[in-house]
């Protein structure tokens, strides 16, 4: 059993946070000079551990325990979002860097070794999931070439100023027998009902529609209902669609937004030409997301035209759930028990690195609890015991790894 030093812990997660530290929270969007040097820094406490580090070509910090043939690759990501927290991705790094410490001193580290990541750009800056697609080998050089960033700067432009060099670190098969996430919650879920570790079981899908409306414009006092071509009254119909009835052809984890709608011309006295909304929902069903897909393309295909008005939709994004290794998850509700904390288990309606690489390697999560659900902003933050009981349950997690048949 891996004991970890809960202070070294915390005194590590505080040292990450002083680089681009803003407030109580952290300015650190990948590329900036502030995650650079972050990341030199990690590579180094890798190096003092124990392990052969190094960034590659992307920005991965990667550092590999080299007294075993066979690993799990614990990480998440250092980057952040624009005035972000301190702790968004950056606790699981620490988490595995920690952890593989203390199993290199105490010589658990020639069973199985802890190949410790922290993956570039999870925010999306500039391409989202940029390292653990890149270690996935899930990115082509035209996803690459089309991707931008802060002042319109190209990716590739931001590589190539990085000057990180050498090849990108990459998924080895006989090597890699797991990967592990640890994340703060994001959301109020774990703190409402008084738990301290969340086991996710999948992370959500997302299906998004761009949908517009064309009409035409008329005098909103002089032209009878009847005679209307209203661009907005179909868009107003959907949106209600969408909220009374993706419920129904829903699970208990489907969740749903109209983001955006507008109509145009958008005055009082002018009957609307033009109107578009935006709706997406998530789940970690694909049947689920199918069924209502389906249900909203119906209704879209069944107002095309009345009363002279077209309705279009058109996708504009999709992405497909991940579900979580099911022995994982097992496992990680049995750590969770065995150290006296009943563990929720949940979805992950929130994109994360393990999203891709759970595609390729048996995956799981654990969740430790957002005081107030905040996040993505300077004042998200966890207790230090919930810290340190998350990375607890992780390196107990790895324990369990080891006599398991991946
Ligand atoms: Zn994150």
């Amino acid at each position: 059993m891996t004991q970890i030093n809960a202070e070294r812990l915390l005194a590590d997660m505080r040292a990450l946070a002083r680089f681009g530290a803003c407030g109580t929270g952290v300015d650190r969007v990948s590329y900036s000079e502030a995650d650079q040097a972050s990341r030199r820094w990690l590579r180094d406490r890798m190096t003092e551990a124990g392990l052969t580090a190094r960034i590659d070509r992307v920005g991965n910090v990667a550092g590999i325990s080299a007294r075993a043939d066979r690993a799990v690759v614990i990480g998440s990501h250092t980057d952040s979002v624009p005035r972000g927290g301190w702790l968004d991705g950056a606790m699981g790094v620490i988490y595995g860097l920690e952890i593989t410490r203390s199993r290199i001193e105490q010589g658990l580290d020639r069973t199985l070794g802890v190949d410790v990541v922290s993956f570039q750009d999870e925010e999306g800056t500039y391409l989202s999931c940029l390292g653990s697609r890149a270690f996935c080998s899930d990115l082509s050089d035209a996803d690459m070439a089309r991707a931008s960033g802060p002042g319109g700067e190209t990716l590739n432009a931001a590589i190539t100023r990085a000057n990180y060099g050498g090849s990108v670190w990459v998924r080895d098969p006989q090597r890699h027998k797991a990967y592990l996430e640890a994340h703060i919650e994001q959301g109020p879920r774990l703190e409402a009902a008084g738990l301290r570790l969340g086991v996710v079981t999948g992370i959500v899908g997302i299906r998004r529609f761009r949908i517009t409306c064309g009409g035409q414009a008329d005098h909103a006092g002089t032209t009878p209902i009847a005679l209307r071509r209203d661009a907005a009254r179909p868009l107003i119909h959907l949106a209600h669609w969408v909220h009374t009835e993706v419920a129904t052809l829903g699970g208990a984890d489907t969740v749903w937004n109209v983001g955006m709608m507008m109509v145009r011309p958008g005055a009082a006295n002018v009957v609307p030409s033009e109107s578009e909304m935006v709706v997406e929902f998530r789940d970690t069903s694909l049947e689920i997301l199918d069924r209502i897909e389906q249900g909203l393309l119906a209704q879209v295909h069944a107002m095309d035209g009345r009363a002279g008005v077209t309705v279009k939709a058109q996708s504009i994004a999709s992405s497909l759930p991940t579900l979580m290794d099911a022995r994982l998850v097992t496992l990680g509700d049995e750590v969770a028990c065995a150290l006296g904390e009943p563990s929720m288990r949940m979805v992950s309606g929130a994109g994360h690195d393990a999203m891709i690489v759970g595609r390729v390697l048996p995956s799981v999560m654990l969740f430790v609890p957002s005081i107030g659900g905040r996040s993505h902003d300077i004042v998200e933050n966890t207790t230090d015991t919930d810290i340190v009981l998350g990375c607890q349950a992780l390196a107990a997690l790895v324990t369990r790894i080891e006599g398991l048949d991946l």
